[in-house]
């Protein structure tokens, strides 16, 4: 049985010293709770320190970067390579948030690329997709989903089923002013997104991991964890104390899909 996924993404948060308190308690909690697949995604400047930490407790939390660039090396002042993620060991590469769309305008073309490139290094990418509230009103969520979707795994072949990982972000749930999103509608889309990957791969396409986030909370997580089409949840601001992440995981309880 493949496990439950539940990881969080630091965004630009934490200084170092906080990051590596944080990891520390999180190794400790997560040994609780071993029906989760866990993973964490800190700021660049973090990774080394933290994956010293993991390694020294041989640790099983999986570590994550919030972007890469595609190419190995090269005149990209102020990029990172996958070169250097890999010296790391970094396990998961985050592409395509909506935070990077929004604000450094990455487009569908380049999460493409850089998910080949994550690939061809050996790291699971985790792309992101989500729809606007835009989108939504006009009643093209799907439209824009499948795009994303489908953009995004150009040329990334059945082989790599298993290697990366999707999560759904709708765009208005995300975030300190995102409203979190009805389970029925997050699994009409899970649903969804899972017939677009089966389309596009065959029956192995029912393999790839989809997550969700978006204003995950203690109140909302299980009535997301427990949707046929969600294999894991992807949260915010809600799993930066490691004591409300481990509130999460008794809310979660046991998750068997
Ligand atoms: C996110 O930005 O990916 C996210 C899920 O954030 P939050 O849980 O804080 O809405």
């Amino acid at each position: 049985m493949k496990k439950f996924l539940l990881g969080t993404n630091w965004k630009m948060n934490k200084t170092l010293a906080e990051g590596l308190a944080y990891s520390a308690a999180l190794m400790t909690i997560i040994g609780k709770y071993p029906q989760f697949e866990f993973f964490i995604i800190p700021p660049y400047t973090h990774l080394w320190k933290i994956k010293e930490a993991l390694a020294a407790q041989k640790s099983p939390l999986k570590l994550g970067a919030q972007n890469m660039h595609e190419q190995d090396s090269g005149q990209f002042t102020g990029e990172i390579s996958p070169l250097m993620l890999a010296e790391i060991g970094v396990d998961i590469i985050e592409l395509g948030h909506s935070e990077r769309r929004q604000y450094f305008n990455e487009s569908d073309e380049a999460v493409n690329r850089k998910a080949r490139a994550a690939l061809k290094h050996g790291f699971t990418p985790l792309i992101c997709i989500g729809e606007q509230q835009a989108d939504k009103d006009y009643g093209v969520s799907k439209e824009m989903l499948a795009k994303q979707l489908k953009i995004a795994l150009t040329d990334v072949p059945a082989a790599a089923i298993g290697q990366f990982w999707i999560a759904y972000e709708p765009v208005w749930a995300i975030g300190v002013a995102g409203t979190p999103a009805a389970a029925a509608y997050v699994e009409e889309i899970h649903d969804f997104l899972r017939r677009v990957l089966i389309d596009r791969y065959g029956p192995s396409g029912a393999a790839v991991p989809l997550l969700f986030g978006g204003s995950v909370n203690i109140d909302n997580a299980r009535d997301y964890a427990r949707l046929a089409n969600v294999d894991g949840l992807f949260i915010g601001r809600s799993a930066w104390e490691p004591e409300l992440f481990e509130a999460i995981m008794v809310a979660l309880g046991t998750i068997t899909k």
